[in-house]
C-alpha cells in the first residue's frame, strides 16, 4: 500500500508516522486531545459512522491554550502534521483519530504516570504440580509466576529457577490492585489474548496469524525439572506469531486445548463450569495427557480426564480435531 499524507487518507508508512510523532509539541497535542476525550459519549463508540454528533471535538483556541506551545502560527503548523492520521479536523474542531487514540493507549498502557508497583507476593493458590504455594514477582512488564519448591513448567538449561508461567502485563493493570487480583487479571487479560490467537487473530493488529506446533520428539522430562533438550515440562507447545506486528505467544497443547468447546462441554457434564481465562486452565493442563501417536503426518493425542472419565482428541499438525472419543471410567480405563 502506497503511503500517502494529504488529508482525506489514513495511511501511512511507517517512517511517516515516526516521523510524525517524534516531536514533543504534537505529542503533547495527542495526549491532551487523549485527556479531553470523554469514553462516555457514545458518539465515540461509532465514532465513524456519523451516527452521533461528537461533543468532544476541541476547537483550536481550546487546543491552543491548553498545550501552550510557541505562537500560533508555529502550533498550527504542528497540529497540521498530525491531522489526517493521527487527529480528525471536523467543523467544530479536533479529534483523535483511532489511530490518534491507539497512540495514546499504548503509550498510557506502556509508562507508570503514578509508578505502581507490586513486590514479591504469595498467592493463595498452590502449585499445580506439587501442591506448595506460588509466588507472583512483576519485572520488565511482565508477571512472573513460580512455585516455591518445584521448578514449575518452564526450567533454565540447569534445569532450575523454573517458573509456571512468565506473562506479559502493562503497569496500568497493577493500578489499584492487590498482588492477587494482579495475578487473576494476568490470567484473564493473557488467556483472552491466546483465545484470540487460536481463532487465527492477532489480539494487536487483527491481522491472520501463523500458528504451528512445536514438538520435542526425543523429550524426557526428569522428576525435578524439564527435558535437557526442550527446557520445559510439556512435549508439545503451540506457537503463534504475527508477522504484521511481530506479536508472539507460545504454550503448551494442554492449555491451549482447554479452550476447545468440546473441552468444556465434557467439563459441563461433569458439572464443572470450566472458564478458560482463568487460574483454572492452569491447574487443568497439568491433569491432560499428551501422546505423539505419528510425526508424519503429524498425529497428536490428548486425554482429557474428568472423575474417572475419559475424552480422547487426536489432533493433526494444524491442530484440527480429527477424531473424539469419549469414555467412562470403565471403558476406557
Ligand atoms: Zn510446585
Ligand atoms: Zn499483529
Ligand atoms: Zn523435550
Amino acid at each position: 500500500m502506497a503511503a500517502e499524507t494529504d488529508e482525506n487518507s489514513s495511511t501511512l508508512s511507517p517512517e511517516a508516522a515516526f516521523a510524525v510523532l517524534g516531536n514533543e509539541t504534537r505529542f503533547t497535542i495527542l495526549q491532551t486531545l487523549w485527556e479531553l476525550y470523554e469514553p462516555d459519549d457514545p458518539a465515540n463508540v461509532v465514532k465513524f459512522s456519523d451516527l452521533y454528533d461528537s461533543e468532544d471535538t476541541v476547537t483550536f483556541s481550546d487546543l491552543y491554550d491548553r498545550v501552550g506551545y510557541g505562537d500560533s502560527g508555529n502550533f498550527n503548523y504542528h497540529l497540521e502534521k498530525l491531522v489526517g492520521h493521527f487527529v480528525r479536523r471536523t467543523e467544530d474542531g479536533y479529534e483523535l483519530t483511532q489511530a490518534g487514540l491507539e497512540i495514546a493507549q499504548a503509550v498510557i498502557a506502556g509508562t507508570v504516570r503514578e509508578c505502581p508497583s507490586i513486590d514479591t507476593a504469595t498467592i493463595d493458590e498452590g502449585c499445580p504440580r506439587c501442591g506448595a504455594p506460588i509466588v507472583s514477582d512483576y519485572e520488565n512488564h511482565h508477571l512472573a509466576v513460580s512455585c516455591s519448591r518445584c521448578s514449575g513448567i518452564w526450567q533454565d538449561s540447569t534445569g532450575e529457577n523454573g517458573v509456571l508461567f512468565t506473562l506479559p502485563f502493562p503497569p496500568t493493570g497493577l493500578s489499584g490492585r492487590t498482588a492477587e487480583e494482579a495475578f487473576h487479571a494476568t490470567l484473564a487479560y493473557n488467556l483472552n489474548r491466546i483465545r484470540s490467537f487460536i481463532d487465527g487473530v492477532c489480539p494487536n493488529c487483527s491481522s491472520a496469524v501463523e500458528e504451528s506446533l512445536d514438538v520435542c520428539t526425543t523429550h524426557e522430562p526428569g522428576d525435578e525439572g524439564g527435558c535437557p533438550r526442550c527446557n520445559r515440562q510439556h512435549a508439545i507447545e503451540v506457537s503463534e506469531i504475527c508477522r504484521q506486528c511481530k506479536t508472539v505467544a507460545r504454550g503448551p497443547l494442554t492449555i491451549a486445548i482447554l479452550a476447545a468447546p468440546v473441552v468444556t462441554a465434557f467439563y459441563y457434564d461433569h458439572g464443572v463450569e470450566h472458564r478458560f481465562a482463568s487460574w483454572e486452565t492452569f491447574r487443568r493442563a497439568q491433569t491432560v495427557d499428551e501422546e505423539i501417536l505419528e510425526t508424519d503426518p503429524l498425529r497428536v493425542r490428548l486425554t482429557v480426564t474428568v472423575e474417572g472419565d475419559t475424552l480422547r482428541l487426536t489432533l493433526d499438525e494444524t491442530l484440527n480435531v480429527v477424531d473424539i472419543v469419549r469414555g467412562t471410567s470403565n471403558s476406557a480405563q
